[in-house]
């Protein structure tokens, strides 16, 4: 019944989305604010008719207007139906075990893997430092990589590395192997390497509409890269998906793509709140890690996190908490309305001692 392909697989577990009562819901780093005005008008005019007809399966106006925003020309871009599975697709054709080990840092993306574990690619864990920064040109401890993937700013800590570093590891890294940035958060205040992709073809940018953008439930991920990282994504996406992106989404991306004065000034209003918050958290005794994302890890100053995790549960606020060695008191955060912060910090104050 069941094949030994899926007997080694451990999948993903996703943040909560609990129907049992209402929470404020801070644990997936959702975007509080709603999507841009022109992605409202789209989903109201959509003609339920143009539904008989099956998607454009290149994506090729919502291509071209990606390409416009980022500098870039279409073939630069790849489409996928969120950036979880453009990792994925991504996995699959540039990280092999044969040239060794795909290396990441021991507190990353927990979906890395997971994907790791489903294509069969072996992979190594590369520290972080003492303080949780990054510091790239550990990955060149490793030469036996058959690449390396890390999210910038990072999750779950929120810390961020400068485009200069990374730069820097792509000058002594193999250029023929895959630097996979994952910038899912890199809109709330982080330098994105989608400026210096034309410098490396082995350097691939994967980003999604689903934080900065406002549209986790529409489900839109983009990779960013030279032409022939960008076919060989297609040529995954076509041996497992012709149709990833449905029609929809792609009217909605490209609505979403022909605002960005208005995600800039959501972003910006997110990172202001989320500066708030870590100081006041701070000042209440809280260790929270310096972020550029949408979210903070954040650990209490006597409480572990699954106890504050818990606390918060029980009245009705809903963060995240990792059960990871070495993590294990931090709970994660997401930037919400500053309203929904100052909520958390009152109810913060009264979570007690076990
Ligand atoms: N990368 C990172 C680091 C994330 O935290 C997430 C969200 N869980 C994703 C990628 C995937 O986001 P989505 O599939 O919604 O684009």
């Amino acid at each position: 019944m069941r094949s030994r392909r899926l007997e080694r697989l451990v999948p993903y577990t996703p943040g909560e989305q609990p129907q049992d009562r209402s929470y404020l819901k801070l644990n997936t780093n959702e975007n509080p604010y709603p999507p841009a005005p022109g992605v409202h008008e789209v989903l109201d005019s959509f003609s339920a008719a143009d539904l008989r007809r099956y998607p454009d399966p290149r994506c090729t106006r919502l291509r071209e207007a990606a390409a416009e925003e980022a500098g870039l020309d279409p073939e630069n871009v790849f489409v996928g139906n969120g950036s979880d599975e453009v990792l994925s697709f991504a996995f699959f054709p540039f990280f092999d075990t044969a040239l060794g080990a795909l290396l990441f840092h021991r507190y990353s993306y927990s979906f890395f893997p997971v994907y790791c574990d489903f294509y069969d690619i072996e992979y190594q864990h590369v520290p972080l430092e003492q303080d949780f920064s990054i510091l790239p040109s550990r990955f060149l401890d490793h030469p036996e990589s058959c690449g390396v993937v890390f999210p910038n700013p990072n999750a779950p800590t929120g810390i961020a590395v400068g485009r200069g570093e990374i730069q820097n590891l792509l000058e002594h890294y193999p250029g023929d192997r895959v630097v996979l940035i994952d910038e899912a958060y890199v809109d709330f205040g982080a330098q994105s390497c989608i400026e210096i992709l034309r410098e490396w073809p082995n350097l691939l940018v994967v980003q999604t509409f689903s934080k900065s953008r406002s549209l986790a439930g529409m489900r839109l991920g983009f990779a960013y890269g030279g032409a022939p990282l960008i076919e060989a994504l297609t040529a995954a996406k076509d041996s497992f998906n012709s149709y990833p992106v449905d029609a929809i989404a792609q009217a909605v991306g490209i609505a979403a793509l022909s605002d960005s004065p208005y995600y800039r000034s959501v972003a910006a209003r997110i990172a202001a709140t989320r500066e708030d918050f870590t100081a006041s958290l701070r000042d209440a005794g809280w260790l929270v890690l310096p972020s550029k994302a949408n979210f903070v890890f954040a650990a209490h100053p006597s409480l572990p996190g699954r106890e504050v995790y818990r606390q918060l549960k029980e009245r009705g606020i809903l963060v995240r908490h990792f059960q990871t060695e070495g993590i294990d008191r931090f709970v994660r955060i997401t930037i919400g309305m500053p309203e929904d912060m100052e909520r958390l910090l009152a109810t913060a104050g009264e979570l007690e001692a076990g």
